[in-house]
């Protein structure tokens, strides 16, 4: 898809329109094969769904709404325009999404019904265009994109992933994602490989976030308090420690302690862990406190924690 040199959108000047239809070309060619996330899985995203994440060539949503429970900055006032895309590559047995990411109820769509929802959420009023577990749709998300921006959409683009992103993908995003809010789940790959099925979850976790680092930065806000650009890293406080969040936040802190980072204490067990011995209870009082004290001992002053 071409893309026409008067989108309004205030891209940074060196993302020009030829800039944008390379990013576009050299992502579509990632789709055959298929090296779109770090699984590699190398299938035909052309003519085949038999990728580990079952996705084709058309994008899959399973819906886009406005949603007042992200960050505060996130939400803001008016709230979130969040797309929910269906399917994803990561297997978190205690997925609270999992009817759209694992059972993938939802609705291949156009591009152009894309871009028009993404519309659609900007005339309601939202403060961004939230892509909820967005890693194996990014080519389709881009051409989407660029599509809205010649619709005269101007709100910054949050992309809010499991963090298990391939880098090279990341690098094409330079410029077009303003907000990065991926999550930081584990620090131990057995662990990833049990609970998530993500073969080397920390290495390529932790690269990717330092990727989104040295785009975006740290979190900026306008006037109203509302996200313009940033990364905020999030980390859910499993039970047993099963998360092991010291290290977690350690490797955060070594990037920088002025990184936004929300600890969340909501884990219920959904999905596969309602069966599973250490993930059918609740996080405990103790357990997220003592979450919370690592976040302060280790100077990760900004971000938020949760009520328990
Ligand atoms: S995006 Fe899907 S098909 Fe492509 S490598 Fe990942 S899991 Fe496989």
């Amino acid at each position: 898809m071409a893309v026409s040199a008067g989108a309004s959108r205030m891209f940074p000047s060196y993302l020009n329109s030829i800039s944008l239809n390379k990013t576009t070309e050299k992502l579509n060619k990632m789709l055959s094969p298929c090296t779109v996330c770090p699984f590699k899985c190398g299938t035909n995203r052309y003519k085949e769904k038999n990728g580990r994440c079952r996705s084709g060539l058309l994008p899959e949503i399973s819906s886009y709404n406005i949603h007042r429970g992200e960050e505060p900055p996130i939400s803001g006032t008016r709230g979130s325009g969040t797309i929910f895309l269906t399917g994803c590559s990561l297997r978190c047995s205690f997925c609270q999404n999992y009817p759209i990411s694992q059972l993938r109820n939802g609705n291949e769509v156009s591009v152009k019904e894309l871009s028009d929802c993404m519309i659609s959420l900007q005339e309601r009023g939202a403060h961004n265009i939230n892509f909820v577990s967005p890693t194996h749709f990014v080519p389709q998300l881009v051409e989407a994109l660029m599509l809205a921006v010649i619709k005269g959409l101007k709100i910054p683009i949050v992309y809010n992933s499991g963090g298990y992103d391939n880098v090279e993908v990341l690098k094409c995003l330079d410029g077009i994602v303003d907000i990065y809010l991926p999550d930081m789940k584990y620090s131990d790959d057995a662990r990833a490989l049990e609970y998530s099925n993500a073969p080397g979850y920390v290495e390529i976790n932790r690269a990717a976030v330092k990727e989104m680092y040295r785009q975006v930065g740290e979190l900026k806000t306008d006037r109203e308090g509302v996200a313009v650009r940033g990364l905020i890293i999030r980390h859910l406080v499993l039970p047993g420690n099963i998360s092991n969040t010291e290290k977690v936040l350690e490797s955060i802190a070594r990037i920088s302690t002025s990184i936004h980072v929300s600890l969340m204490s909501q884990y219920f067990p959904a999905h596969r862990a309602v069966s599973m011995n250490n993930l059918k209870r609740k996080l405990n009082r103790d357990e997220y406190l003592e979450a919370s004290n690592i976040l302060a001992d280790l100077g990760l002053v900004n971000g938020w924690t949760q009520p328990f």
